[in-house]
């Protein structure tokens, strides 16, 4: 029993203990829950979120926190009851009684972004999330509103952003990316599709299929750059190529950097890629125009120096041009000149040959008339003859003048004796200036000595002879004196007069051709102003000079040389002597003249009538070699060389084939040299020259007869 009682009592112990247990563990629940019940309505309260509690069955509203009392800003009392439309939110009853239908159904409703109006009409964009849960074994429903004005705000302002950065980049074809390293997953902006060419929707990026796309060139380049860039080495920017789907090339400038994602180990390069392919194309021409301009700019230098050069070298040929220019204008006032004094001079010779030949003419007429005195038949012949003269003269200057101008004067050179050749002059002259009152002076240095020279002689005496005229004709008182003297290696002979003497400015211009000092000179003293010219070019032709030495009013001296030139086996020492007058008796001789001009075998004729040869006459060459044939008496033939039916040299050949030693003598133009050559070669043993005059055909004829 005790036993029992012991269990019993123990039991109740137990009971009591456990009673006493619950009861604690329910004052402790209920305290637990009250506290909740505080900290959920602090919650409640504080709550930065609007928060409604709705009865589950009706939907009106049982409890409103401050916050969304504040939101809607209705009073609590004027909420509490509500629907949620007829607090604003939801837009009307139909889609309020829908949203809470559903949320009984499924016991969650969420609307992301719904509008709620406020009491004086403001909307504000809030977050519904609203949901079913027991209290106190009874349905409830929370909703909990969330204003999500700011958040729409940023979000607004970011998509604004990221709108703003994608035209941007677009503008600037400049594309950003992100690549995760960690993961390898790339992120790429539009711009950068749009720069490679690439579809977003389609082109899956991987570092791999992005590489691909880099130009092969530039590929390993653009894997070093990531190297770098991945080990946090700042490598710069890099200028790379792509190849787009369609095949072009772009240009593109890449940038990144290492960076480490926020509170996590994952590291990203982010950069972008800029297409700069039309700068690089601008570059590009523009280093191409610029090698173009360099190029063009080398070739300006070449061809500046080349213009310089030959900017040289055309004022070089304009100087040339401008002297040639000068010297053509010297030369055109001189030809203008001379063309003058041409004209002046074709007048000079009109009337220089008209003078003389108005004498000859006139003069012969007279000698026609019948019982004409003897006195006044000699003064006509005189005049006749030195009009003849006269008009030789002017001839022999003209035809010497030309010569000069061809270049055709010609020079024998033969052994001159200077001493005959001055005696004949000095002979000459007296007789021509003795019925003038002058006095005629011929001086010698080595009178004694015989002066023999290799000349031309006749040239020689043709100057003297145009000096010692000239003296002569500009010489009215006074003297006259000639002669030469030897110096070194030269002969100098002097003509010197006392006449008008010439003013220092003319003794230059006299030595020109058709040149006189003055207009009037040919009027005073006649002449044709080329003497001096001629004997001027003479003398030069010989390997002399010719000068003058005057003053106006106190006579001249002409001065003129010739080399000394001396033949070194001379046959002869002394002089030669001419034949006599007294020699020429040749009565045993018999001379055939041949001659076709009647007038001149009439002068032949009265030539030699004196000497008491026999004279034969045969009128052409062919009658000639008859003449000879048949008369084997003839001792000499004077020849003709221009006749008809045969010419002087076929008819002395043929005559040297009958009898080669008969001597035949040629009479030849004196000034045409040729015809003198001509003759010798042709055979003749010598010849004269016309005009023959007396001296000189009884000289050579007696050579040959003595
Ligand atoms: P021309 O005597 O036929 O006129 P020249 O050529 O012989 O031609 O002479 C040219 C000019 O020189 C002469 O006209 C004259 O004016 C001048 N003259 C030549 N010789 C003398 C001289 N002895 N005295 C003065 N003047 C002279």
């Amino acid at each position: 029993m005790k036993n029992t009682l012991a269990t019993t009592t123990r039991i109740l112990e137990d009971y009591k203990t456990k009673e006493s247990a619950k009861h604690t563990e329910k004052i402790l629940l209920e305290e637990r829950l009250k506290a909740s019940e505080v900290r959920y309505r602090r919650l409640f309260e504080s709550a930065k979120d609007g928060i409604l509690i709705l009865n589950f069955f009706t939907g009106q509203i049982v409890d409103a926190n401050p916050f969304i009392v504040k939101m809607i800003d209705s009073p609590l009392e004027e909420i509490i009851g509500k629907k949620l439309w007829e607090i604003g939110l939801f837009c009307n009853k139909e889609q309020s009684e829908l949203a809470f239908t559903e949320l009984k159904t499924n016991g969650y409703i969420r609307f992301e972004n719904m509008p709620i109006q406020r009491k004086n009409g403001n909307i504000t964009e809030v977050e519904f999330v609203s949901n079913v849960y027991l209290e106190n074994d009874i349905k409830v429903i929370q909703c909990n509103i969330r204003d999500i004005t700011e958040r729409k705000l940023t979000e607004e302002a970011l998509r604004q952003n990221e709108q703003l950065l994608s035209k941007t980049q677009k503008i600037a074809h400049i594309g950003s990316y992100n690549y995760n390293l960690t993961s390898g997953e790339i992120k790429w902006s539009d711009e950068m599709y749009n720069i490679l060419g690439l579809q977003k929707d389609i082109f899956k990026v991987t570092i791999k299929s992005f590489i691909n796309s880099v130009y092969p060139d530039d590929r390993s380049a653009m894997e070093n750059w990531l190297e770098l860039t991945k080990h946090g080495i700042d490598a710069g920017e890099l200028d790379y190529r792509i190849v787009k789907p369609d095949g072009t090339i772009r240009y593109l400038l890449g940038t990144g950097i290492l960076q480490n994602e926020h509170n996590s180990n994952a590291q990203h390069i982010i950069g972008s890629a800029q297409d700069i392919t039309v700068r690089k194309n601008i570059e590009k021409e523009l280093e191409e125009s610029e090698q173009y301009l360099n190029e063009q700019n080398m070739k300006f230098i070449s061809l500046n120096k080349q213009y310089l050069a030959l900017n040289e070298k055309l004022k070089d040929g304009l100087n040339r041009l401008q002297t040639a220019n000068a010297d053509l204008l010297i030369e055109k006032i001189k030809a203008d000149e001379s063309d003058k004094l041409k004209t002046a001079f074709l007048s000079n010779m009109s009337h220089e040959i008209r003078t003389p030949m108005n004498a000859i003419l006139g003069f012969s007429a007279f000698l026609l008339q019948p019982g004409l005195s003897s006195e006044k038949l000699k003064d006509f012949v005189q005049i006749i003859n030195a009009s003849s003269l006269q008009l030789m003269s002017i001839i022999s200057d003209i035809i010497d003048i030309s010569k000069i101008d061809a270049g055709q004067i010609n020079i024998d050179i033969e052994e001159v004796s200077v001493n005959n050749l001055m005696g004949e002059l000095f002979t000459t002259y007296q007789k021509i200036v003795e019925p003038k009152n002058l006095r005629l002076y011929y001086s010698c240095d080595r009178p004694s000595d015989l002066i023999r020279v290799k000349t031309d002689g006749n040239r020689v005496k043709q100057v003297l002879c145009n000096l010692l005229n000239n003296a002569i004709k500009f010489t009215k008182v006074g003297k006259i004196e000639f002669g030469f003297k030897l110096k070194g290696n030269f002969i100098e002979f002097y003509v010197s007069d006392t006449g008008i003497g010439i003013a220092p400015e003319n003794q230059s211009i006299i030595f020109q051709r058709f040149r006189q000092v003055a207009k009037s000179n040919n009027e005073i003293y006649g002449g044709n102003g080329l003497g001096l010219s001629i004997s001027k070019s003479l003398v030069e032709k010989l390997g002399g000079t010719l000068t003058v030495n005057s003053a106006l009013g106190s006579g001249s001296t002409f001065t003129f040389t010739i080399p000394y030139i001396r033949e070194e086996d001379t046959v002869s020492t002394t002089a030669i002597p001419s034949t006599s007058m007294d020699d020429r008796h040749w009565n045993d001789k018999t001379i055939l003249i041949v001659e076709d001009e009647a007038n001149n075998h009439f002068y032949m004729e009265e030539v030699l009538s004196d000497s008491h040869a026999v004279l034969r006459h045969a009128w052409n060459g062919k009658e000639a070699v008859e003449e000879v044939k048949e008369h084997p008496e003839i001792s000499l033939v004077l020849m003709d060389i221009k006749m008809p039916v045969m010419d002087g040299y076929e008819a002395t050949q043929l005559i040297k084939q009958i009898r080669p030693e008969l001597p035949v003598i040629a009479q030849t133009a004196f000034a045409l040299s040729h015809d003198k050559e001509h003759s010798l070669q042709a055979g003749f043993d010598n010849y004269i020259a016309k005009p023959i005059s007396v001296d000189a055909l009884l000289e050579v004829v007696g050579d040959y007869l003595k």
